[in-house]
């Protein structure tokens, strides 16, 4: 099962990919925190992105490809994998789509989580307090959702085109939409 998880920051998308990690057993392969590890490392690639990340602005994207072209070449993504964080941008997505091809896999299925901005943002704050992610400050806050908008939202269409999308509301208890996003991959399990 090869699932992608498109979203704005805050609306639920790394908590709802752990539990499908542990219920199917696949892996969670979430850029942030993959570059986070980076940079708590101090690997080369941490230092180029800490500025980035700090600001709130987008890695390359051919720094991005190639790291997610990476991980999924490795043994644990065989069986498949929940994508969380890429793409962010269409010529990540177009990337991606090239990527399955040469492996002649595709996409089981995309969710878009949907939240509104301001539900966004109280819960960034929030989770500002809880964890101390440099990134979680309210004008970093506002251009990283400002950044989905106008680079990443637009992916919707191209999933939608694909064939493969279920829309899926954000601001509900975590069990309910686990429960929803439980149904769309027995059913997309079932349809393959
Ligand atoms: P959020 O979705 O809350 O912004 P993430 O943990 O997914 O948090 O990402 C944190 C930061 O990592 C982003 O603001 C961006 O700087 C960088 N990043 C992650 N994934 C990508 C990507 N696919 N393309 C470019 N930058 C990325």
């Amino acid at each position: 099962m090869n699932v992608l998880l498109l979203g704005p920051q805050g609306s639920g998308k790394g908590t709802q990919a752990k539990r499908i990690e542990a219920e199917y057993g696949i892996p969670h392969i979430a850029t942030g925190d993959m570059l986070r590890a980076a940079i708590e490392e101090g690997t080369e690639l941490g230092e180029r992105v800490k500025p980035i990340l700090e600001s709130g602005q987008l890695v390359p994207d051919e720094l991005m490809i190639d790291l997610i072209r990476e991980r999924l070449g490795q043994p644990d993504a065989e069986r498949g994998f929940i994508l969380d964080g890429f793409p962010r941008t269409s010529p990540q997505a177009d990337a991606l789509d090239e990527m399955l091809d040469d492996i002649g896999r595709r996409l089981s299925i995309v969710f878009e989580f949907q939240l509104p901005d301001d539900i966004a943002r109280e819960r960034l704050v929030r989770r500002a307090e809880l964890e101390g992610r440099p990134d979680d400050t309210p004008d970093v806050i506002d251009r990283r959702l400002e950044l989905y908008h106008e680079l990443t939202e637009p992916l919707v269409e191209h999933y939608r085109l694909q064939g493969n999308l279920i829309g899926i509301h954000g601001d509900r208890p975590v069990k309910e939409v686990f429960a929803e996003i439980q149904q769309a991959l027995e059913q997309a399990a079932a349809r393959s």
